[in-house]
């Protein structure tokens, strides 16, 4: 079974604020991880290979600093890593991101699963993994919570509807988005991370995929973010002292009429 995973680095949550002056997300110095769910697309992933054998390969399209995660997924038992890397990608929305995953993707064949988180705890938008199964032209099922092999290439899938859970089967190729309850991500072992680290990334730019560079990048994006607004919420009291606790109450009482809370 070949299995392609995306991941992506985001920075660490609770570090992250965004910039009151632009509005958009400040980055700098802030420490990066692998989006959490991803751990969970892994997890599948590897369990699929240790059942029915075959290779997982992980994808990344993000700056340099990317390798981390990349090497991260080698050393918990990942085949092999590719980074999508250049400038020519910065600025992309979900649309030009999925784009230019989708044709490293489709480089890579064959393949016959890929499995993506649910959604990125940054971007939070959930749109990559249907993007690239739509640019792909194959099935997919969002927000699964758990995946079976049932036979030579048809797997049972789980995922979570409004009114439940929905139990389908299909056969490969697909692409599925994992949930964070799926299964427990492993922990990588000493010998993982070293083998990891002796491990080829293998980078792609635009260029060496014959991707136009009017399809990423802000040219190729579609999404326009007119305006980001951080809200501040602010409790306005008021205290009551000294006073007679029957006045209190009421004006107690009156105080909260006058904000629509009774
Ligand atoms: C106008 C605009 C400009 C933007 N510019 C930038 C920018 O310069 N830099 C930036 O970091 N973000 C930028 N973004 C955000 C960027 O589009 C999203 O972070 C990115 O497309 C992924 O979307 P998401 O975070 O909502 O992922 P989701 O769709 O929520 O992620 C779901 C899953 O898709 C996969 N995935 C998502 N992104 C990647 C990736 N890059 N590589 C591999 N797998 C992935 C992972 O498996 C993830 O769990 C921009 C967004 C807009 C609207």
């Amino acid at each position: 079974m070949e299995m392609i995973v995306l991941i992506k680095q985001v920075p660490e949550i609770g570090e992250a604020k965004i910039d009151p002056e632009t509005g958009t997300l400040n980055r700098k110095g802030i420490p990066l991880t692998m989006n959490p769910i991803d751990y969970n697309a892994i997890e599948l992933a590897l369990q699929i290979k240790e059942e029915r054998g075959g290779k997982v390969r992980v994808i990344s399209m993000g700056p340099q600093s990317a390798e981390k995660a990349l090497r991260e997924a080698l050393a918990l038992g990942c085949d092999e890593a590719f980074l999508l890397t250049g400038q020519e990608f910065a600025a992309s929305d979900t649309y030009a991101t999925a784009y230019a995953l989708t044709r490293l993707v489709d480089f890579l064949k064959p393949w016959d699963i890929i499995i993506t988180g649910e959604k990125a705890i940054d971007g939070d938008t959930g749109q990559v993994g249907p993007a690239v199964a739509s640019f792909l032209n194959i099935p997919i099922l969002t927000y699964a919570i758990r995946c079976q092999l049932i036979d030579q290439s048809h797997f049972l899938i789980e995922r979570t509807i409004e009114s439940g859970v929905q139990r389908i089967t299909l056969s490969s190729p697909f692409l599925i988005t994992v949930t964070k309850g799926m299964n427990i991500p492993r922990f990588p072992t000493l010998r993982g991370k070293i083998t990891a680290r002796q491990k080829e990334i293998k980078k792609f730019n635009a260029q060496s995929l014959g991707i136009s560079e009017d399809s990423i990048g802000l040219s190729g994006s579609p999404t326009r973010v007119v305006k980001v607004e951080n809200f501040k919420i602010e409790r306005k009291g008021k205290i009551l002292k000294d006073m007679d606790p029957t006045v209190m109450a009421d004006q107690l009482v009156q105080f909260l009429i006058e904000r629509g809370a009774w």
